[in-house]
């Protein structure tokens, strides 16, 4: 058997294009559009180029994006002051703070200051609470695992009643996509599993899974005998194993694997993602996502 290549891109055009007309629709009728501010604190040049293809991907959509870069020395309190100035400010619906943050600043303080109701990343403690209750509660789940749902769901996957693992339990993949796939409804209903390091015989229970979504960190752990034949395989994993030279652009660039041996995977998945091209452009889409949902909470119209 060969999978079904599940293509993050095409997904992300589709569904850019579904936001797109929304964005259109709701300025039309409501004459607003959603605001995305992206706080980055420093000169990280991967923070750099995260927030460059956020804010490309926004003004693309026609959202109103606004870009607050600052100086590496900022101080935790000032960065605080600056939240607040966005959780107050109307034309705003997404707040995104660039991670990570300088040395000095407290992660979780800023992120907790955040307004849960602009907090289109959906780490915050309420959005992680709305999540585990479920239903009508849920209001902005995690980018990564969002996009990993619309993956399966969109390959036409059955979720119901399906046996999902998930190797990894972060918060910011492993816990909430093992929610999300646990919620009551449409493009979910299934029987979790989490795996980790502590896990004994993680073979066994990847072998039993429908949906199997890997996000370990560790190139190739799962091994083509891992897998049930026919199941869909989501690899959440980047690893840079190496570098090479750009064909495009002549410059150096990383060399990508998942944390699935996509090679001999395939021959035995029914479906799986490439690394990159599969879980990669999903994250910031549903970002755009949630920052229209904001909007939309605040109109009614959600
Ligand atoms: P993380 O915070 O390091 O968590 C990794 C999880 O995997 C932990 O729960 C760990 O178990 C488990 N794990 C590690 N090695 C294992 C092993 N040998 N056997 C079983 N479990 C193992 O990582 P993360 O932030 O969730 O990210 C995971 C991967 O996804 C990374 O490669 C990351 O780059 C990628 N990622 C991609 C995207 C994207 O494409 N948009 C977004 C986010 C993350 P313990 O808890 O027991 O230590």
């Amino acid at each position: 058997m060969t999978a079904k290549i599940i293509k993050g891109t095409e997904v992300r055009d589709k569904i850019l294009e579904e936001i797109e007309a929304e964005v259109n629709e709701i300025k039309e009728k409501h004459g607003v559009v959603p605001g995305l501010v992206t706080i980055l604190v420093g000169e990280d040049p991967a923070s750099i180029s995260y927030v460059t293809a956020k804010i490309k991907t926004a003004q693309k959509l026609g959202f109103n994006e606004i870009q607050d870069s600052q100086q590496p020395d900022l101080s935790e309190a000032d960065l605080l002051g600056l939240v607040e100035k966005y959780n107050n400010d109307d034309s705003i619906n997404g707040i995104l703070v660039q991670l990570p943050l300088p040395k000095h600043i407290d992660d979780k303080k800023i992120l907790n200051a955040i307004d849960p109701d602009k907090d289109v990343d959906g780490f915050h403690p309420v959005n992680v609470g709305r999540l585990t209750i479920g239903g009508d509660e849920v209001k902005f789940p995690p980018c990564t695992p969002a996009g990993i749902q619309e993956l399966i769901v969109r390959s036409g996957v059955e979720t119901s009643g399906a046996e999902v693992v998930v190797v990894g339990r972060s918060n910011i993949v492993g816990k909430p996509i093992a929610n999300i796939m646990l919620q009551k409804g449409a493009g979910a209903n299934a029987t979790v599993t989490i795996v980790h390091t502590r896990t004994k015989d993680m073979a066994a229970h990847c072998k039993r899974a429908d949906i199997l979504v890997v996000a370990a960190g560790v190139p190739d752990l799962v091994k083509p005998e891992w897998i049930k034949p026919g199941a869909c395989v989501i690899d959440v994993g980047v690893n840079r194993v190496g570098e090479k030279i750009s064909e495009k652009t002549g410059k150096k660039i990383a060399i990508l694997k998942g944390d699935v041996d996509f090679e001999t995977a395939k021959e035995v998945a029914g479906y799986i993602t490439p690394v990159p091209g599969g879980v990669g452009p999903m994250t910031i889409t549903m970002l755009m996502k949630n920052t229209l949902k904001s909007l939309k909470f605040k109109l009614g119209i959600a």
